[in-house]
């Protein structure tokens, strides 16, 4: 047999992991404290920058191969909402295998060239380190597996404080992709976590000197707290959006999408519609369309007030407890039994209705009836309440498009298409489930989880003339 380079490359690199890892691999990525987490993440990050782009897109197809295959896949998706309370069985399935399929790779890390009469310089798209990422209740599989995938094509490894009512899955997703990609030979804690999530944990991972970049996906305090901490954060935060549906509309269509965007999960997302304005002499017509494609209409003003008292708490916020539930079981604490195809209550409130300014995360859609297309979208950047997040609107009056986008400069402005179309479910372009509207990433990649380094060449490497 011919020993070439590559086989004692890989026979070296094989030898060094069984080394230097023979302690940390029965961790599986999951360590007692936010310290011992940090530090196996720093060593495997030191061996990540000895790996080629080649082994990293490795590690990435083992994610994404883990994730996907069928068996996982319905765990991952069925103990999310088992353990959290939160959405639905079929949607994280659809949301587990977006996250797999379209986060994008070491594709992202685009190089850029200049040259000229004094040489080339290159800009490169390089690791920050060990980044810090803080993970949402919501969408806790769907944010380790994007964060992971971004993370690690950037070259970098990653540490993950998820929220306590998400600990076992997340730790068992952690375990699940550490050894996937021990298997296709790479460092061992390329992810990690602790056995106790808890805010001291997360404060004592963004307070370690070994953390260079955090990430938070969560609500405004989390985003704040990140942003306070005198390093580089991404703040992907809370949104709150609204629809617009002007008289130019298809309708039928814009009923039906409208029923799937916001019932997309039982509305957790971040981008699902949470408030739609329509214009008054199309709004009989999108109400008779949505109540066709599973929505259940609520006419009575005191039913309503009912709703309202059994799912907020007296600072108005959402009940915790109905995070993320159906509308049949959000019915059924009301004593009301509703059709079984229910996906989604709605009702027609004022358009300063606290169903209306609050961001909920349940399938309830409140409707506000307006004069024109300029009203609907002045409430609806009201509704938004500056979170620049996510924004739609269902129209063919293109002017009533920019206005819109122009006024609300939402990170994702979806046309014509459920809320979902704007993370690449049925719609152009990757995925993502960190959207950083307030520091401004926008839908984050493998770049954004990188730092910009500039390599200058004098003189060599021009090569269009003499
Ligand atoms: P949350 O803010 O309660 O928790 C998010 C994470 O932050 C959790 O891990 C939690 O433990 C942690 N956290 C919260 N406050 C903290 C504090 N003071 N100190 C330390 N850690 C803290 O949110 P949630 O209910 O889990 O998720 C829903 C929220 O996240 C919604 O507001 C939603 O819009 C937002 N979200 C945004 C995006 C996005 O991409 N922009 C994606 C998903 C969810």
């Amino acid at each position: 047999m011919d020993v070439n380079a590559q086989m004692i490359e890989n026979l070296v690199k094989k030898a060094l992991q069984e080394i230097g890892e023979g302690e940390a691999a029965s961790s599986g990525g999951v360590f007692e404290t936010m310290d011992a987490a940090v530090l196996a993440a720093e060593a495997a990050q030191q061996k990540l920058l000895h790996c080629s782009m080649a082994d990293r897109e490795r590690f990435v197809t083992a994610i994404r191969e883990t994730v996907l295959d069928q068996e996982n896949l319905a765990m991952l998706s069925r103990d999310s909402v088992e353990e959290t309370g939160i959405g639905r069985y079929d949607h994280k399935l659809l949301k587990n295998t977006l996250a797999a399929e379209k986060t994008p790779g070491t594709e992202d890390l685009t190089t850029e060239a200049i040259t000229g009469d004094e040489g080339i310089t290159i800009t490169e798209y390089c690791p920050f380190g060990v980044i810090g990422a803080i993970t949402p209740t919501t969408n806790p599989t769907e944010t380790i597996i994007c964060n992971g995938i971004g993370a690690i094509a950037g070259g970098n490894t990653i540490v993950f404080s998820p929220h306590p009512r998400a600990k076992n899955i997340s730790q068992t997703l952690v375990k699940m992709l550490n050894e996937a990609m021990v298997a296709a030979g790479g460092p061992d804690n390329m992810i990690t976590t602790v056995t106790e999530p808890s805010l001291d944990n997360t404060n004592a991972m963004m307070e370690h000197p070994a953390v260079k970049l955090l990430v938070a996906t969560g609500g405004p305090g989390i985003v704040k707290k990140v942003l306070q901490s005198g390093k580089k954060g991404i703040g992907a935060g809370a949104g709150n959006p609204p629809v617009v549906v002007d008289e130019t509309a298809n309708i039928e269509k814009a009923a039906a999408d409208i029923v799937a965007g916001s019932s997309f999960d039982n509305n957790v997302p971040c981008i699902a519609e949470k408030a739609c304005f329509v214009v008054d002499c199309v709004a009989d017509k999108l109400i008779a369309g949505m109540v066709a494609n599973g929505a259940y209409l609520v006419t009575d003003s005191d039913m309503i007030e009912k709703i309202v008292d059994l799912v907020t708490n007296d600072k108005g916020g959402p009940k915790v407890e109905f995070v993320g539930k159906s509308a049949i079981h959000i019915m059924e604490q009301l004593g009301i039994t509703v059709d079984s195809g229910t996906d989604l209550l709605i009702m027609e409130t004022d358009k300063d209705h606290l169903l209306v300014m609050e961001e909920l995360m349940m399938p309830i859609l409140p409707i506000v009836r307006v004069k024109d297309a300029d009203e609907a979208i002045q409430c609806a950047l009201v509704t938004e309440h500056g979170n620049r997040h996510t924004s739609m609107i269902h129209s063919t009056n293109v002017e009533n498009m920019t206005k819109m986008a122009k006024l609300l400069q939402t990170t994702i402005f979806v046309k014509n298409a459920p809320s979902f179309a704007g993370i690449g479910a049925g719609g152009e372009g990757p995925t993502t489930f960190t959207i950083a509207g307030p520091t401004g990433e926008g839908l984050t990649t493998a770049k954004s989880f990188c730092r910009r380094r500039r390599c200058v060449m004098k003189d060599g490497f021009h090569i269009r003339n003499f």
